[in-house]
């Protein structure tokens, strides 16, 4: 028996990179699936790949905006009315922004990495730990990063909204841990996604992988973390095995963010 036969995982962000590396795991051991992204298509990309490794998967495919209120509502009542209950949440979806020094970080470009990222996984919480308290049981991970526990750089927008998210994952555990749910966050590092192929290319353009291999150089580990190393933590994290660990923040990045 896998550790989530018949149990129910919502993903957010589960077109690509991260969601897609925990969708993939949890479905080989056992769990039903309901994915959330903005690109269908990705979706749909995403629900081959399962298929492909574990094709007994119950999937439910959800297109919506995180950072829209009443999609995210829409999204959690659809996956309760297919599945009856939501045992994981994997509050995941995000987007890095343009970067830029703080006086060059123009007002939208703020505001909008900050209303997917922050406001996006607040208005998850707030929908699924309803359910998940009327259930007396749950799990939550969310995605913050090792911009959301220590200052990168160019990144006003990202290191706004993941030390939020860092503030909400402490604030809610703290909340309802009484009520059976743990809400823990990830802070992964450079992980090989899409998302940090585009950064890569901000800075360096054609000449990005270059740009990648520097960037490592410094890292104890001397790489890029792997989509499906993170997959491993975060099944894990959403597991029963992992009831106790709340309010907690895990980082996953080869050491680099402990180095002095
Ligand atoms: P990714 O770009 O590969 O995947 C992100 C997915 O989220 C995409 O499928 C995208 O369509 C979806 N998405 C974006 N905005 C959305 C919205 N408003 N509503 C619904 N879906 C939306 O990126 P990734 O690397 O897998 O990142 C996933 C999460 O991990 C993000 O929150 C990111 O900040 C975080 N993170 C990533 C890294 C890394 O190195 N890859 C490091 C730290 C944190």
């Amino acid at each position: 028996m896998g550790r989530f036969e018949s149990k129910v995982v919502l993903i957010t962000g589960a077109g690509s990179g991260l969601g897609r590396a925990a969708a993939l795991q949890v479905a080989k051991e056992g769990a039903a699936l309901s994915l959330v992204d903005i690109n269908a298509g990705a979706l749909e990309d995403t629900k081959e790949e399962v298929l492909a490794a574990a094709p007994e998967t119950d999937i439910l495919l959800l297109e919506a905006n995180v950072a829209d209120e009443s999609a995210v509502e829409r999204y959690v009542s659809e996956t309760v009315g297919k599945f009856g209950k939501i045992d994981s949440f994997f509050n995941n979806a995000g987007i890095e922004g343009k970067q830029n020094l703080t006086e060059d970080f123009t007002v939208d470009e703020f505001n909008k990495v900050v209303t997917i990222n922050l406001n996006g996984v607040f208005y998850g919480m707030k929908h699924v730990l309803k359910v998940m308290k009327n259930q007396g049981f749950g799990s939550i991970v969310n995605t913050a990063s090792v911009g959301g526990i220590r200052g990168v750089g160019n990144q006003s927008g990202y290191a706004a909204s993941k030390h939020g998210v860092v503030g909400l994952t402490r604030n809610s555990g703290v909340e309802y841990g009484q009520f059976g749910v743990s809400v823990k966050a990830i802070a992964p590092g450079a992980i090989m996604t899409p998302m940090v192929e585009g950064s890569l290319r901000q800075i360096g353009g054609d000449n990005w992988q270059e740009v990648g291999k520097e960037f490592v150089s410094v890292n104890p580990m001397k790489r890029f973390g792997k989509p499906e190393e993170v997959g491993y933590l975060v099944a894990f994290l959403l597991s029963t095995q992992a009831d106790f660990i709340n309010a907690a923040v895990v980082p996953i990045d080869g050491g680099q963010s402990y180095k002095y």
